[in-house]
């Protein structure tokens, strides 16, 4: 990128609480039912309802707000924002304006190495808008209601970012707490998980912001790095160009890899926000607060600290683990499952977990729930390396036969024979007879000085390996190879 510009960013992120019922009645709260069969009459705002809040959203939003920080407002106010579109036939979405329930939190970033906190302005509570469908349509938009009066918290952050990959790392840290937190199911594909990305650039060393964009709805950790940088390179060229950045509401278009203009950015005054008439401000005392403060769960930093602790990790791998809850469970599950000797497994179960089982989810893919190699079996294969039953390479087919579905680690062991040989005597045959069939190699180590030595075993190493099809105990062939060769 051109040194001359500094980028600057800030998101906006709508997360769908997963309650059961709507923020504001008791219509089913889920994804992927029948068409316009989800939406009640409040949802919708026929004349003659009245909206309820559903306390289960203020207790999940202030749990948010605890877990980064912030503080919560004893007393919010949901208003109207007035707009029109097809999928919000009432003309108006309750949200919250000049009083959120949750306001100045942060979070830490690591970047390079160092920690950065980035500004969490806001998070409010809002109702979500019907859906418009374009596939299976030619000529006409359907208008799906059921999403009407899901609730959703929006969280805004401060223009503290200044790359795609600080918003992106932001952006899964979120989705990492919320996960945590239980609140939302974070699904992105379901847009459960979706934001908006605000992005202006700055002459470096300037001060005051440059004229942003805002890029809506963008659902995955990967268009919105590419739609933040496509934005940057935009902005710079307009204005290496001499021109101008236009305030506008842009849209992602990942097929082609860039964005669109949507439409001029309405400002606040716009919407004429105004209290809701329906619905009297949400009053919490200190007592509610500290009643969900008790009920957090372990926190992804605290674990991280409990990890690093308890199971001797370091902060890197530590850190990999508890990226989501996920992972973390899965960790403490297999470690669960071998009592006692838990401390030593630590880093091997944590060392195959970022390596193979990881690769193998990618390659599949799948996520780790439908993994098919279970903690339990994975610290069963990781007890079999570390008891010498079998070698570090030959896990790599037992993790594939266990992926397989071909049995547990000992019945794969047994049935492909793949115990490792530590047998001295038989070891030491097959050590005979590889110095016997390579003369001219046997000649050259006797010839060469000790210190180069050290790397030409290697090459015999490889061969008793090859002749015991990998079953040889590596290090017992080293030292009787070093005995014999003399
Ligand atoms: P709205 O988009 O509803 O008008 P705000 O004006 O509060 O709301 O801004 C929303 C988001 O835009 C925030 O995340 C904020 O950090 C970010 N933002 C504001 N100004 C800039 C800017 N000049 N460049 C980049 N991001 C910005
Ligand atoms: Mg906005």
């Amino acid at each position: 990128m051109n040194k001359q510009w500094e980028s600057v960013i800030g998101l906006e992120l709508h997360v769908q609480l997963a309650t059961r019922s709507k923020i504001f009645s008791g219509a089913a709260n889920r994804f992927g039912a029948p068409a316009n069969t989800q939406a009640c009459a409040v949802d919708l705002g026929l004349p003659g309802v009245l909206p309820v809040v559903n306390e289960e959203v203020i207790r999940m939003a202030v749990m948010f707000g605890l877990a980064i920080d912030a503080s919560i407002a004893q007393r919010s106010v949901f208003a109207r924002k007035n707009y029109f579109y097809p999928d919000l036939p009432k003309g108006y979405q309750i949200s919250q304006y000049e009083l959120p329930i949750v306001s100045a939190g942060k979070v830490t970033l690591q970047v390079d190495g160092d920690a950065r906190d980035i500004g969490i302005t806001r998070a409010h509570l809002e109702e979500d808008a019907g859906k418009s469908v374009h596939e299976g349509f030619s000529g006409a938009t359907g208008i799906d209601l059921n999403r009407a009066g899901s609730p959703l918290i929006e969280i805004v952050s401060e223009p503290d970012l200044r790359s795609a990959d600080e918003a992106v790392a932001l952006m899964k840290k979120i989705h990492a707490l919320v996960r945590y937190l239980a609140i939302s199911d974070g699904n992105m594909q379901e847009g459960s998980f979706r934001c908006d990305a605000n992005v202006s650039v700055r002459p470096v060393g300037a001060s005051r912001l440059g004229t942003r964009t805002e890029t809506k709805n963008i659902n995955s950790f990967r268009f919105v790095e590419q739609a933040i940088n496509y934005e940057i390179e935009r902005q710079i060229d307009l204005l290496e160009a001499g021109r101008e950045v236009v305030q506008e509401t842009r849209l992602y278009d990942p097929d082609l890899n860039e964005t669109r203009p949507m439409r001029s950015k309405e400002e606040a005054n716009d919407y004429r926000y105004f209290p809701d008439p329906d619905l009297p401000p949400v009053v919490i005392d200190d007592d509610y607060i500290e009643a969900i403060r008790r009920e957090l769960p372990e926190l992804p930093e605290q674990k991280q600290q409990r990890f690093m602790a308890q199971y001797g990790l370091s902060a890197y791998d530590s850190n990999h683990l508890v990226a989501s809850r996920e992972l973390a469970d899965y960790f403490e599950a297999a470690l669960a499952a071998a009592p006692g000797a838990a401390p030593d497994y630590a880093k091997s179960v944590a060392n195959w977990m970022m390596g193979e089982l990881s690769a193998m989810l990618k390659r599949e893919p799948c996520t780790l729930a439908d993994s098919k190699v279970k903690p339990a079996q994975l610290v069963a294969l990781v007890a079999r390396i570390a008891d010498g039953t079998v070698s570090n390479k030959l896990g790599k087919q037992i993790f594939e036969a266990l992926w397989e579905g071909a049995g547990e680690v000992d019945e794969i062991i047994a049935q492909q024979g793949l115990k490792q040989v530590s047998d001295r005597g038989e070891l030491s045959r097959l050590v005979d007879a590889v110095i016997a069939g390579n003369d001219a190699q046997v000649q050259q180590y006797r010839n060469a000085p000790p210190e180069k030595r050290g790397k030409m075993i290697g090459y015999f190493v490889g061969q008793v390996m090859k002749q015991s099809k990998g079953k040889a105990n590596p290090k017992q062939v080293n030292e009787l190879l070093s005995e014999k060769l003399g």
